[in-house]
């Protein structure tokens, strides 16, 4: 029967009509940079994730990190501590901003490992990216007061978690500062690259669109120098379409992982562990599995796509491994676990059919 990891064309014939649409009046009043479909995503996502938030559309997830920890104005040199399991962007951003990385472990939920982060802090830090890993969001509360004794800044990378809650509010809402991407495959996807800044402190977005505009916030005022990064019509379109939806699609993960869960109980697999402040939106589910390339080759066999995030833990690739920018500290899961972790099919586009025979091969896997 085969299954998918992700289906976007699934999801694009539900939505067909209205996409169509949406583009289709794009093109019509040719409004392809800026304008109405922009303004309103930037305001339908901001009240989405709190009230009383602001939003700014970028290009991508990656410029959102890199713009937002721009605008934070952090001293040159100052450390950023982030997760050795993440994505590069998250490093990326660190290390284009003149600013030194200091890798986290992650602990069993995959999210940052709290007392490694105290063990890390010295009196160059200046920052944390907590990663929402996953869809799980990370320990919020205890970054947050972390953060507070000793007056670092907080960014919430949330480009793996848009609506995950932490404590019944949404992740976004809690650092200074947050994050997001809407790569297609993303739990809320565009059509191409998209991503966000939110933040309840208006003048850092300001201080965001002016770097993300050409250093102005009106069309030829340049009064620092900007770049150019921008959310377009088309995809702020096809995100307005999508955006009512993200809700619905969350909760079918979550029930898909319950089935997971239970499917899985009695298995040698390691399930992720969950902490009980968190609702995950399951951007992935990933489990652990001792002889995981074997597992993997069987479930391929048996035409069950698998993803791996990410193969590699980011302290072992060469842009960060022995480098000047890079305070290096031991993350031992994040090594240990690099060769375990396998991502099973996981979205919306499942149906219970579908999870029923992920769960039949996984467990009739002999290894
Ligand atoms: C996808 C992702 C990004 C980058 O987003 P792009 O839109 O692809 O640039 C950043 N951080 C994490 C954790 C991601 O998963």
């Amino acid at each position: 029967m085969g299954v998918k990891f992700l289906d976007l064309y699934k999801q694009y014939l539900v939505l067909q009509q209205e996409i169509n649409e949406a583009l289709q009046n794009i093109i019509t009043s040719s409004a392809f940079i800026g304008g109405e479909e922009v303004k309103k995503f930037e305001e339908s996502f901001a009240s989405f994730i709190s009230k009383d938030m602001y939003a700014l559309g970028v290009a991508n997830g990656t410029d959102a990190l890199e713009i937002a920890l721009e605008a934070l104005h952090l001293p040159q040199n100052s450390e950023v501590l982030i997760p050795a399991n993440t994505f590069a962007a998250t490093a990326e951003a660190v290390v284009r901003n003149g600013l030194r990385i200091v890798f986290v472990d992650c602990g069993a939920d995959y999210t940052l490992d709290i007392d490694d982060i105290e063990s890390k802090i010295n009196h160059n830090t200046a920052a944390i990216i907590a990663v929402h890993l996953y869809g799980q969001p990370a320990a919020m509360d205890k970054i947050m007061g972390i953060a507070q004794e000793h007056s670092l800044k907080v960014i919430e990378d949330c480009a793996q978690a848009h609506g995950a809650e932490f404590e019944g509010k949404r992740v976004g809402g809690f650092g200074d500062i947050a994050t997001f991407s809407f790569y297609p495959g993303k739990n809320l996807g565009a059509y191409g690259d998209a991503g966000a800044i939110v933040s309840s402190n208006k003048m850092l977005i300001e201080q965001c669109k002016q770097i993300a505009h050409h250093g102005g916030l009106k069309k030829y005022e340049h009064h620092i120098i900007g770049r150019n990064s921008r959310l377009d019509a088309m995809q702020a379109a096809i995100l307005n379409v999508k955006l009512p939806y993200l809700q619905q699609w969350n909760k079918r993960r979550n029930e898909v992982a319950k089935m997971y869960y239970k499917g899985f109980k009695d298995s040698a697999l390691i399930l992720p562990a969950l902490k009980k402040q968190c609702l995950s939106v399951w951007h992935l589910f990933v489990i652990r599995c001792k002889k995981r390339d074997l597992l993997r080759d069987f479930l391929a066999q048996h035409g069950i796509e698998t993803g791996l995030h990410y193969p590699f833990a980011l302290p072992q690739c060469p842009a960060y491994y022995d480098k000047i920018y890079v305070r290096y500290t031991h993350t031992p899961h994040a090594l240990a676990w690099q060769d375990e972790l396998l991502s099973l099919p996981m979205g919306e586009h499942l149906s219970d059919e579908e999870v029923q025979e992920v769960i039949q091969k996984v467990c009739a896997w002999k290894g």
